[in-house]
């Protein structure tokens, strides 16, 4: 018996050569293999009488070979092997090119199974490159011909008909598998057991069969990944936080010097994250809204309760630019504040103690005042939890642009000075707005609050598409909108020219049109607006000139900003009214998206400029969605739908298998999920009686969720 964790090399009989091609596809053990499922199937299930035959047919005949030749064919430089195939109503010619050694395999006399397509060639009918399989006497199990025929992921020298070969021995010899879906989740879904789901996945007798067990692969997947969310939340739960007290008349006070009025579902969510904080369970809540919606001071005037119950906040935001923004942000807001504002990134350290005392501070100093609590609020990247800062009493832990906390994290930022550590609460802050089924299964283990309206008085943001025959028509524009006193935004998909001598001629011709930072800078501040500022930003920067160009522009001593999506996230130049994206049919719409709300943050008209040089209908579908879309969550499920959750995620980031990736769209299938795997948790917390799910929930955890 095969066992599913047996690595390749200890079967028997695959050839190294194989081997290396399969490694060459990531499959190294049994289990690789058999989850290396096929993506359509060929349906040669019917056999046909050779009479009946008809060009164009997909089809399978069986028949005895009667001859055998090849032949040289010197003008198209290639070998030809001919045979001819009979049953009891006729005889068809079957051809092959560039297969040789089918010479020597086909053997007159032999009774075979031929499925290929039928072409119509010289004047007769034959079959073109079939693939073959002969019949022993008795034989009924068939596995490229005669049936529906698994096609794979191929690579080169490995084919589909390569892989069949490998994997049907293997199904037949396989241990038996333990399911780890209960009976009872497998026969309310009518789903079938695993044993079975894989043999039919591979070779299946007709496509239903198929097709039920790709949905349980889905499923299965989709529900590990709910129960690991559902234990995660259960795991919490248990867990001990910081109670954060409401100090209404205080935030009474703070809201009433607030510039702005809070809208209403600003105040919303911070009531829901105050009311969560309130509890000695840690809270892990979701925050999401529209780019410009208002979250940053959401955050923080939680962070602001969290000071004044005398505990410290983390604000984490995912760059050194966005970092020293929020510090900037808060500190405005609250210039009152005196429990002590830091920003703590790999190049700045400074302090503001509030009305105005605002300080740069050796980076050692201010570690100091943060580990005696001295600093209520700390701003910096992700590293200042990862790296060495000690914390006093740290509460609260606020991310702005999603990112994952699992208990072991949070844990390590547990609370000294308490016996039973106490563990701080987090919220986590996202401007992509995430359709429901994506964000269910992705943060299935958060709670979640929605901004969904912007502040009053924004002015609608028009949008369009621009050809490049307009180009020197929105030049001309822009230049205008300058000499008026507003600043604009240039973003490229590219830093620069990128010519990779791998690609093919074509390949590469494609990629010079992909617009690029460097180029469009140079061409910008010295062909076209040569009397006007011009500035670059890329990533590859670094971060102090990075920063230095951002404030640069924030203080407008810059017009125009050529920027790759570094400037996706969080920045705000109320000022900026223009934003016009080159090769834009090279992002997602969600990015598009985050673009435009970079500008129509103050009070002139914004516009928003889609450049393109395709033509191609799709992409203006697409694009067009931007205009039409009413707010980020339209756009997003439109996203879902075109680019699938793929892209829309990340691959990398996701932590989600492909197939359950696929099956995100499904959102029945989701839902299902989500429900049966609450109903096993909560008739059995502790799984108690299923082992082996409970097994399979810690591995599927480690390989996708904990990255
Ligand atoms: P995001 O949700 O994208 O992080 P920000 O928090 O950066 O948005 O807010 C965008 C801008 O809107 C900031 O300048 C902020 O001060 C301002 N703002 C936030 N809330 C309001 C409001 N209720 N009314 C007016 N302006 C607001
Ligand atoms: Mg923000």
């Amino acid at each position: 018996m095969i066992k599913l964790e047996t690595s390749l090399i200890q079967i028997n009989g695959i050839p190294p050569r194989f081997l290396l091609k399969l490694k060459k596809l990531g499959l190294e053990s049994v289990k690789d293999l058999l989850w290396h499922f096929p993506f359509r199937y060929e349906d040669f299930s019917q056999i046909y009488k050779i009479a009946e035959l008809q060009p164009n047919q997909q089809t399978t005949v069986q028949g005895i070979v009667k001859e055998v030749a090849m032949r040289r064919s010197w003008r198209r430089n290639m070998f030809i092997v001919e045979a001819l195939i009979e049953d009891d109503t006729g005889a068809v010619k079957a051809v092959w090119f560039n297969q040789p050694y089918v010479k020597n395999a086909l053997r007159p006399g032999r009774l075979a199974n031929f499925s290929g397509k039928v072409v119509y060639s010289e004047e007769d009918i034959c079959l073109s490159n079939p693939a073959y399989e002969f019949i022993g006497a008795g034989q009924m199990e068939t596995k490229h011909t005669g049936r529906l025929v698994p096609i794979y992921p191929e690579t080169k020298g490995l084919t589909s008909k390569g892989i069949r070969f490998l994997v049907k021995p293997l199904l037949e010899n396989l241990e038996r598998l333990k399911d780890f879906l209960p009976a009872s989740t497998l026969k309310s879904l009518d789903l079938p057991e695993i044993n079975l789901a894989l043999a039919r996945i591979h070779f299946p007798e007709i496509i239903e069969e198929a097709e039920s067990s790709r949905k349980r692969f889905a499923f299965q997947d989709l529900f590990l990944m709910q129960l690991a969310h559902l234990r995660e939340k259960q795991k919490l739960s248990s867990q001990k936080a910081q109670a954060v007290k409401i100090n209404l008349e205080d935030l009474k006070i703070q809201l009433k010097q607030l510039p702005f009025e809070l809208t209403s579902s600003q105040k919303i969510s911070l009531w829901e994250i105050l009311k969560d904080m309130e509890k000695f369970k840690p809270m892990s809540r979701l925050l999401e809204g529209d780019v410009g919606s208002g979250k940053t001071v959401v955050a923080a005037l939680a962070a602001i309760q969290t000071a004044l119950n005398d505990c410290q906040s983390a604000f984490l935001a995912p760059t050194e630019v966005l970092a020293s923004q929020h510090y900037k942000t808060i500190k405005n807001l609250f210039p009152d504040f005196e429990g002590g504002i830091a920003l703590l990134t790999s190049s700045q350290s400074r302090a503001y103690y509030g009305h105005n005392l605002e300080s740069e501070i050796k980076k050692t100093s201010l570690l100091k005042e943060i580990a005696a609590g001295k600093i209520k609020i700390i701003i910096g990247t992700h590293a200042i939890i990862q790296k060495n800062v000690k914390f006093h009493n740290l509460a609260f832990v606020i991310v702005d642009e999603q990112h994952r906390f699992g208990v072991e994290q949070r844990a390590a930022l547990a609370n000294p000075e308490f016996k039973n550590l106490l563990i701080p609460h987090v919220l986590s802050m996202s401007a992509t707005p995430i359709p429901r089924t994506l964000a269910m299964t992705i943060f299935g283990d958060l709670d979640i609050s929605i901004i969904n309206e912007m502040p009053k008085g924004r002015k609608e943001i028009i949008t369009k598409i621009v050809a490049p025959e307009n180009r020197d028509q929105a030049y001309a524009f822009i230049r205008g909108q300058v000499k008026k006193g507003r600043q604009v935004f240039v973003i490229c998909p590219r830093i620069e020219q990128t010519t990779d001598s791998g690609l093919l001629a074509i390949d590469a011709l494609r990629q010079l049109e992909v617009k690029n930072v460097k180029t469009e800078y140079e061409k910008l501040s010295q062909r076209i607006f040569p009397d006007l500022k011009v500035a670059m930003l890329h990533g590859k920067m670094r971060p102090k000139e990075k920063e230095k160009i951002m404030s640069d522009f924030q203080n407008r001593s810059s017009d125009i900003l050529v920027s790759t999506s570094v400037i996706e996230v969080g920045v705000d130049v109320p000022n900026a009214a223009i934003m016009m994206i080159e090769s834009s049919d090279r992002f997602g719409l969600a990015s598009l998206y985050q673009f435009r709300g970079r500008v129509g943050r103050g009070e002139h008209q914004s516009f928003c400029f889609l450049f393109t040089d395709s033509s191609s209908a799709s992409t203006h579908k697409r694009l067009k969605a931007m205009i039409e879309a009413k707010n980020g969550f339209e756009l997003a499920e439109k996203d879902l739908e075109i680019r699938g959750p793929g892209e829309i995620l990340g691959k990398a980031q996701s932590g989600i298998p492909d197939l359950a990736m696929n099956s995100l769209k499904d959102f029945t299938l989701v839902k299902t999920a989500r429900a049966e795997a609450e109903k096993i948790i909560n008739n059995d917390p502790a799984l108690k009686k299923y082992p082996v799910l409970k097994t399979e929930i810690a591995r599927f955890k480690t390989k996708y969720l904990l990255s």
